[in-house]
C-alpha cells in the first residue's frame, strides 16, 4: 500500500477504530521543535519528547498563543517539524515527502474541528463519504462504511438530513463520523465542543469517551476543564513548552 501499512482495504474492513496492537506507540516526537520563519522568527514549540500510545485519551490545554495549534498542525502532519523527528505508527513522517505525508494523513488521522466544516448542501452520509479514501472500494461498500460510522455516533437515522436540519451537537457527530470512517489510528480534535452549549458538550464528551472505550486513540485540544478532565492524560502547554501532570513515566511529555 502507498501508506506503507501493508494492509489491503479489505483487511481493514471491520477493523475497530484504533487498529493495531493496544499499547503500541501511535505518535512519537523526539526533540521536535517548531519555529515560524518570520521575520522575526517565533519559536512556537520548544524541543519536545512525547509518546502517545494506542488507546490513550490525551487532553492538551493551554492559553491562547501557547502553541496548541502549532502542536496540532505537527501531530496532524499539516506542518513539518523544523527540528527533531516525528513518527506515526512507527513511520518516520517528519521529513517524508508531501505525497507520503498526505497518504498517512488521509489513512491514519481523523480530524474534528470546532466549526464542524460540513458541506452545507450534502447530507450527513454524503459528508461522511467525502472523507473516504478507498477509491478502489465499490460505492456500495463505502456507503455501508459511512452508515456504520454514523451509527457509531448515534446518528444513523439522520443519515439523509442536511446539516441545516441538524443541531450543533448532531453536526459535530457527523463530523466525528467523517473523521472515523477511514478507521484512523488517531482521532485529533481541536476544540471539539467550542461551539456547543453545556448540555451538548456533556453529550459530545460522553461520545468521545465511548469511542475511547471502543479502542480509539484520542488527542483533544480544549479550553474546557470538564472536557479535559475526562481524558486519561493531561498535558498543558505554555510558551511552547509541554508539561504533564502527573508525569507519564520517561516516555511521556517532557521538555528536552
Ligand atoms: P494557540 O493555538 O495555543 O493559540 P499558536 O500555536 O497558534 O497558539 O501560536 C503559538 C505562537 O506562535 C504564538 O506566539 C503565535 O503568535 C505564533 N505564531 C502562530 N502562527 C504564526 C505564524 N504563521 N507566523 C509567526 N508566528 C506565528
Ligand atoms: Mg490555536
Amino acid at each position: 500500500m502507498a501508506d506503507g501499512s501493508g494492509e489491503t482495504p479489505a483487511s481493514r474492513a471491520g477493523t475497530p477504530v484504533g487498529r493495531g496492537p493496544a499499547g503500541a506507540p501511535v505518535i512519537r516526537l523526539s526533540s521536535v521543535a517548531y519555529t515560524y520563519r518570520g521575520p522575526p522568527p517565533v519559536r512556537a514549540l520548544k524541543p519536545t519528547n512525547l509518546v502517545i500510545y494506542r488507546g490513550e485519551h490525551v487532553a492538551i490545554t493551554g492559553p491562547s498563543g501557547s502553541g496548541k495549534s502549532t502542536l496540532l498542525n505537527l501531530l496532524g502532519l499539516l506542518d513539518k517539524p523544523t527540528d527533531g523527528t516525528l513518527e506515526i505508527d512507527g513511520i518516520d513522517v517528519g521529513a517524508a515527502p508531501e505525497r507520503e505525508r498526505a497518504a498517512v494523513r488521509a489513512h491514519r488521522i481523523g480530524f474534528v474541528f470546532q466549526s464542524f466544516h460540513l458541506l452545507p448542501y450534502r447530507t450527513s452520509i454524503e459528508n461522511v463519504m467525502l472523507a473516504q479514501v478507498y477509491a478502489d472500494e465499490p460505492r456500495r461498500r463505502r456507503r455501508a462504511a459511512a452508515m456504520a460510522a454514523l451509527a457509531q455516533v448515534g446518528l444513523a437515522e439522520r443519515a439523509h438530513a442536511l446539516p441545516t436540519a441538524l443541531s450543533g451537537g448532531e453536526r459535530q457527530r457527523v463530523a466525528i463520523a467523517r473523521a472515523l470512517v477511514n478507521r484512523p489510528s488517531l482521532l485529533m480534535c481541536d476544540e471539539p465542543t467550542g461551539n456547543l452549549d453545556t448540555a451538548t458538550t456533556q453529550e459530545l464528551t460522553d461520545l468521545l469517551e465511548s469511542l475511547h472505550r471502543d479502542g480509539a486513540t484520542l488527542v483533544v485540544i480544549t479550553h474546557n476543564p470538564m472536557v479535559a478532565g475526562r481524558a486519561q492524560r493531561q498535558i498543558a502547554i505554555r510558551d511552547g513548552q509541554l508539561t504533564e501532570h502527573p508525569p507519564h513515566g520517561d516516555t511521556g511529555a517532557f521538555p528536552d
